[in-house]
């Protein structure tokens, strides 16, 4: 687990925003507000790619009318996606896919594999979006994708009204500020039922339980989305979706829900590209770098999880006093480190290490020295974050006291809840 990429921060670097599009689980209706939203934001005028990494059920090609395509291979590092008209273009792991069960029998090691090399391949060229339909969940796909493109502005979450999606859609939000990915908004979908005929708006679902939901979170509520028949005939009639797109009921909603988006302000250039390995000056030698260094040239790295341990194991620090994860990071007696097997969401085991005394940059380099993927605090300074995030240490603050074994499966399984970094001062 570390710094993202060279290949695909290089394929990256043209595209003014990524967003993420995440749903807590399948079903919701991910891909259809993907695209719309893809659509939304080319209509008004941004030249927009449109990436389908859905392993479960690539639909977006579909959606389109370009199902079936074959892929514009230009030579084996680099593949064009398909443009729509002069600022639409469309990449979808379904075109790599001859038949829709290939991926469903992919190992997680390989799916990251497969993930890196399709972002590393693909030549989107210019783009002011690029809109990412991720696989749904909180397991190691969307992980994969949000390791992959640390710079993306932000992820939109998709759900629908009933309330066992809603407890799906909280998890999407914890995984997403676990990650320190921003929440962009939360969208629900299939609020109510467009009639094609009179336009009335009938309730399949319950409603608005999405915006409620957000509140709660502290999160943007981006829109409700009925399900509209129109969104799957706009495409079928073969016309440009972007040409008659706004004029739809859909197409009015979705201005809406893409103003936020449209307005996201331009993403700091420096410090998203900085190598984080080289940064750190480390010696290589350690577990964290030695897969980060390996990854560009050697297969072998692929064959394991994305940076885990030859074990399969991943080591979580967390700062204890008195045997609780300690709220003030700097003030904290000793570190457990929890040793976790993410696949099963089990602990292994738990090693107590005392620190050297703190000044600013010790502990990151400490922790990383000692193999550390994930620390998980409570409140911590900014500066501190950003001296983990050069080691390549994912952060995740504002989790609540707890002992670490509670915290690291709490984590594991979704269910860690994240407040406010009571120290981001
Ligand atoms: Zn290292
Ligand atoms: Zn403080």
């Amino acid at each position: 687990m570390g710094p993202e990429d060279p290949k695909v921060a290089a394929r990256m670097k043209n595209i003014r925003h990524t967003v993420l599009v995440l749903s807590g689980k399948g079903g919701v209706g991910k891909s259809t507000v993907a695209v719309n939203l893809a659509v939304a934001l080319a209509a008004a005028g941004k030249s927009v790619g449109i990436l389908d990494i859905d392993f479960h059920g690539p639909s977006v090609p579909k959606m389109l009318g370009v199902d079936g395509m074959p892929l514009h291979v230009v030579d084996e590092n680099t593949i064009h996606p398909f443009a729509i008209g002069d600022n639409f273009k469309i990449m979808s792991i379904g075109f790599l896919l001859r038949d829709q069960d290939d991926a469903v029998i992919w190992r997680g090691p390989m799916k990251y594999g497969v993930i890196k090399q399709f972002l590393g391949d693909v030549e989107w060229g210019e783009l002011d979006f690029l809109i990412v339909d991720s696989p749904p969940g909180t397991g190691d796909e969307p992980l994969s994708i949000a390791q992959l493109i640390p710079e993306a502005d932000g992820a939109v979450i998709v759900t629908t009204p009933q309330d066992v999606s809603l407890i799906d859609v909280r998890k999407s939000i914890n995984f997403c500020h676990q990650l320190g990915v921003p929440v962009l908004g939360v969208v629900e979908n299939m609020s109510g039922f467009t009639c094609p005929h009179c336009g009335e708006v009938t309730d399949i679902f319950k409603r608005g339980g999405g915006e409620l939901m957000a509140g709660d979170m502290k999160v943007p509520f981006l829109g409700a989305v009925p399900i509209d028949p129109g969104i799957v005939s706009a495409s079928d009639d073969g016309k440009p979706y972007v040409t008659t797109f706004p004029e739809t009921e859909t197409g009015k909603l979705f201005a809406k829900i893409a103003a936020p988006i449209l307005g996201l302000p331009p993403r700091p250039a420096s410090e998203a590209t900085a190598p984080a390995a080289a940064a750190s000056g480390c010696s290589g030698n350690c577990s964290s770098c030695a897969s980060d260094g390996a990854a560009g040239a050697a297969p072998a790295a692929e064959e394991k999880e994305s940076g885990a341990d030859s074990d399969g194991l991943y080591k979580i620090a967390i700062p204890v006093a008195e045997g609780k994860l300690c709220m003030h990071f700097g003030h904290c007696e000793t570190f457990a480190v929890v040793s976790v097997d993410r696949e099963a969401k089990q602990v292994h085991g738990v090693e107590y290490l005392d620190p050297p005394p703190h000044e600013p940059g010790v502990l990151p380099a400490w922790l990383h020295d000692r193999g550390i993927h994930f620390v998980i605090a409570g409140g911590m300074g900014s500066r501190a974050q950003g001296l983990f995030r050069e080691r390549g240490i994912n952060l995740i603050t504002g989790a609540p006291a707890g002992t670490p074994e509670e915290i690291a499966k709490a984590w594991m399984t979704g269910d860690l809840e994240i407040g406010d970094n009571v120290c981001d001062h």
